[in-house]
């Protein structure tokens, strides 16, 4: 995305009479273009008439302006978390445990989300991880199967995750809003954000906080305060593809062991083999299988390609796509019959894997080159391991990874606390795969193991800058570790 296009979204930005700037639009690439293609409504018609009468078209029919209203301030806290994925909580508790107030939204009915809402049920890059995640895997461990034991808690069930989440944010007295999606943020004259704005089933409200951390995954809150941000790779955008996960039932692990991926690298292929050659043909090429639990397994086996995750529209057909498949794909493996007779399908998760949102402009943006030569920073929050983990960009090929983006290598790099801080408003952290950095590095730190330390430290960066009196971009890691 180029500055040009950075500074068409700022026109959807509207001046409120008080000098507050309040978003009206996602204003991603794809929104634009959507607004480029879609329906008009001629000014000759009666809807039109009567919304031209009223001032309410645009000339070109195109758009019509909502009436401005009087919103309800739900609530107050000192630090605003929106989105209660792996960052999230992470961020929620780390705050918290710090001592501030801190309201956590969520648009899902549940926390966790990609572990809960996508079924991910695996958790990558946690060596050498301490703090929140190394409590999170011990209670994914303790709390759940003999499997969960056996890795550590980094195969872990879903639904364990999602009590256990609500149970650690309640004690540490988070205040938790489910069902709730952001859809604008309130900056001052400043530059600095003051409010966010939501809607749920009671309406359009405005919750008001003196830190912010975006852990929406899709930099949602940061597009809404006008950010900069980047979207995938190349002139048009290209994104990893989305996924939906599934958990399935009714095969015995003993007769299927070669299949499952704790098995070893191999299983996948096997997997592969086993489908291919009884006609079943899975969008994604290294289908993943792991053993939850007494009978329950999970599947990746999907690839969705071009499907921007700014487009409503698009991942609703993705949506579809994605469950139909895996139901043949079962249907599929079912009539191997053998250990496969019984396989049947448990649950499709209720949102697609999205792999990539926005990546919001921060302080320090993560490079490949950071990656390829190991960067070391003076203030590392945290250290990423996973390789570069680039899916095919279209099914041309249906490669299992691009590799011309592993090219550059991989050695361990530092997480540096200035990728989480915002560049062009102030007050507003960024924790998990928004933060600031470039498609390669965002295809390796982008894994759930990294997404934890990342909010913990945005968590404690927000908490500690309001002790300090004085913004989070005013603070070095440092000064944040030592309280
Ligand atoms: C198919 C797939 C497989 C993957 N496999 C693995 C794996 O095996 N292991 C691993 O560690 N990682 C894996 N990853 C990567 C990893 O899941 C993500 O990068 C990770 O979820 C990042 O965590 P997050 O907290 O930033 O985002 P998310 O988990 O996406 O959480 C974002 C949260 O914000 C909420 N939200 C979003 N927008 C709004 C809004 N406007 N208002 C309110 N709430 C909002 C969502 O409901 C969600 O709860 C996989 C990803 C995909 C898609």
């Amino acid at each position: 995305m180029n500055e040009a296009d950075h500074s068409s979204r700022r026109t959807f930005l509207q001046t409120t009479a008080g000098g507050l700037l309040v978003s009206t639009s996602l204003a991603a690439p794809d929104a634009m273009r959507a607004v480029e293609s879609q329906p008009t409504i001629s000014s000759n018609s009666i809807i039109g008439d009567v919304l031209r009468t009223q001032g309410r078209l645009s000339t070109d029919g195109r758009q019509f302006f909502e009436e401005q209203r009087a919103i309800p301030i739900a609530g107050k806290s000192q630090v605003l978390v929106c989105g209660g994925g792996p960052a999230g909580i992470g961020a929620a508790l780390a705050a918290a445990r710090a001592g501030a107030t801190v309201q956590l939204i969520d648009v899902a009915g549940c926390l966790g989300g990609v572990w809960t809402v996508g079924l991910l049920t695996k958790i990558l890059d946690t060596e050498g991880k301490s703090g929140i995640m190394s409590e999170l895997l011990k209670v994914f461990s303790s709390r759940g199967s003999t499997i969960a034991k056996n890795t550590k808690g980094t195969v872990y069930d879903p639904e364990i995750a999602k009590l256990v989440l609500e149970e650690l944010c309640v004690e540490a007295g988070v205040r938790i809003q489910l069902h709730t999606r952001l859809v604008g943020a309130v900056t001052d004259k400043s530059n600095r954000v003051v409010a966010v704005v939501t809607e749920s089933k009671s309406g359009r409200q405005a919750w008001l906080a003196e830190r912010f951390i975006d852990c929406s995954g899709d930099g949602d809150l940061a597009a809404h305060a006008g950010c900069r941000f980047d979207v995938g790779v190349g002139a048009d955008c290209n994104c990893q593809p989305m996924s939906m996960i599934a958990l399935l039932t009714g095969v015995d692990p003993s007769a299927i062991q070669p299949f499952i991926r704790e098995s070893g690298s191999e299983a996948k292929r096997r997997l592969l083999k086993l489908m291919e050659t009884n006609g079943v043909k899975p969008s994604y090429r290294a289908p993943t299988l792991r053993h939850l639990h007494s009978g329950i397994y999970s599947i990746m086996t999907n690839h969705e390609y071009g499907v921007s995750a700014f487009d409503a529209g698009a991942i609703t057909e993705a949506t579809i796509r994605a469950r139909k498949e895996i139901h043949d794909i079962v249907d599929g493996l079912r009539r191997l019959g053998g250990p496969w007779k019984e396989l049947a399908v448990v649950a499709t998760a209720e949102q697609i894997g999205v792999r990539e949102g926005r990546r919001i402009k921060g302080r320090y943006e993560i490079t490949a080159k950071d990656v390829a030569t190991g960067l070391r920073h003076e203030q590392a929050v945290c250290q990423a391991k996973f390789p570069i983990d680039v899916h095919a960009l279209d099914g041309k090929g249906n490669k299992e990874i691009s590799k011309e983006f592993k090219k550059g290598g991989l050695k361990p790099y530092d997480i540096p606390y200035p990728s989480l801080v915002a560049a062009d408003v102030d007050g507003l952290l960024m924790a998990g795969r928004c933060i600031s950095g470039d498609f390669v590095a965002h295809s390796s730190y982008r894994v759930t193991g990294n997404a934890v330390p990342m909010g913990e430290a945005a968590g404690l960066a927000a908490a500690v800058s309001l002790k300090k009196g004085r913004l989070p971009h005013e603070l070095s890691w440092n000064e944040i570790k030592q309280k």
